[in-house]
């Protein structure tokens, strides 16, 4: 473990004393990435009882994904100390099985219209027509669109101005953390939702990252993975969400690093060496 990485846990630890949530569990708790590969491979063997539920079964290939993309921001899937090839044979052809060949089926300009409709008054998006604003919906559909290649076509640049407003304001002050709706508590999960949305367009920049690293860390349970808050534990959707949030402040970070350098380098910006190039550990060495 980097002293680094040491150094930005305890900055988080004290940082969390202005927090309006006590963080006990992650006081003294430096960031693991064995325990956060660890907690995410056992979900893969053995899904606990609460995934099991008639709603969450069907969410299957969901759960297998977090789980999945948290070991692979981690560098774990390819580490055959940590994932044998058995398994990695095994979860491929799990995956094989499920997959439908659904693209065609699919008629773009109705679903991009329909997300269009999603839209709200002051800019982001809700669940469905006429709902409220919501980042994770933002997320959704401004993906979609960028997926699609019809960002450009559905939103105009004012259009998108307005969106980038609201997804900048759902910075919390005090917590460093993200909300996803107007008058909520921070929540792990919108580190991710908030960031990747404006990333899409262009202007993860807006956020303070180092606040939001500290806050998301102050959610990291002793045995690997995030809760939704500090003090609550770690569930798939929040750990893996929480780790591709660490891992997109620490792309922004390394772009902006690698700007700097094409200018002139600095002490400060030396840091990116090999050590730090694995983005969540990059993340984590943010002050
Ligand atoms: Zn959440």
């Amino acid at each position: 473990m980097s002293s680094s990485i040491t150094t930005a846990t305890t900055a988080s630890s004290s940082s969390s004393s202005s927090s309006n949530r006590s963080s006990s569990d992650s006081h003294n708790n430096p960031f693991s990435p064995n325990k956060h590969i660890s907690l995410h491979a056992r979900h893969l063997h053995l899904l606990p009882n609460a995934y099991q539920s008639a709603g969450a079964d069907a969410q299957r290939i969901a759960l297998a994904y977090f789980a999945l993309s948290a070991i692979d921001l981690l560098s774990g899937v390819h580490d055959a100390a940590r994932v044998d090839e058995q398994d990695r044979r095994e979860w491929r052809e799990w995956i094989w099985d499920r997959q439908v060949d659904g693209w065609r089926a699919i008629d773009l300009q109705k679903t991009l219209g329909y997300l269009a409709r999603c839209r709200t008054f002051d800019g982001a998006f809700g669940q469905s027509p006429g709902e409220e604003s919501h980042a994770g919906s933002t997320y959704c559909v401004l993906a979609s669109l960028h997926l699609g290649g019809q960002l450009h076509t559905w939103l105009s640049p004012a259009e998108q101005q307005k969106t980038i407003h609201w997804l900048s304001h759902r910075q919390d002050v005090t917590t460093g953390g993200l909300a996803g709706r107007l008058n909520k508590e921070t929540d792990v999960c919108y580190s991710f939702w908030v960031g990747a949305s404006l990333a899409i367009l262009g202007h993860h920049d807006l956020l303070d990252a180092s606040a939001d690293v500290r806050w998301i860390l102050s959610a990291q349970s002793r045995v690997g993975g995030f809760g939704k808050v500090p003090d609550e534990p770690p569930d798939l959707l929040h750990s893996y969400l929480g780790l591709a949030a660490l891992a997109l402040h620490a792309h922004d970070d390394e772009q902006d690093n690698a700007a700097f350098v094409t200018q002139g380098p600095s002490e400060q910006h030396q840091r990116v060496d090999a050590e730090t190039k694995n983005p969540v550990k990059l993340a984590l060495a943010r002050k």
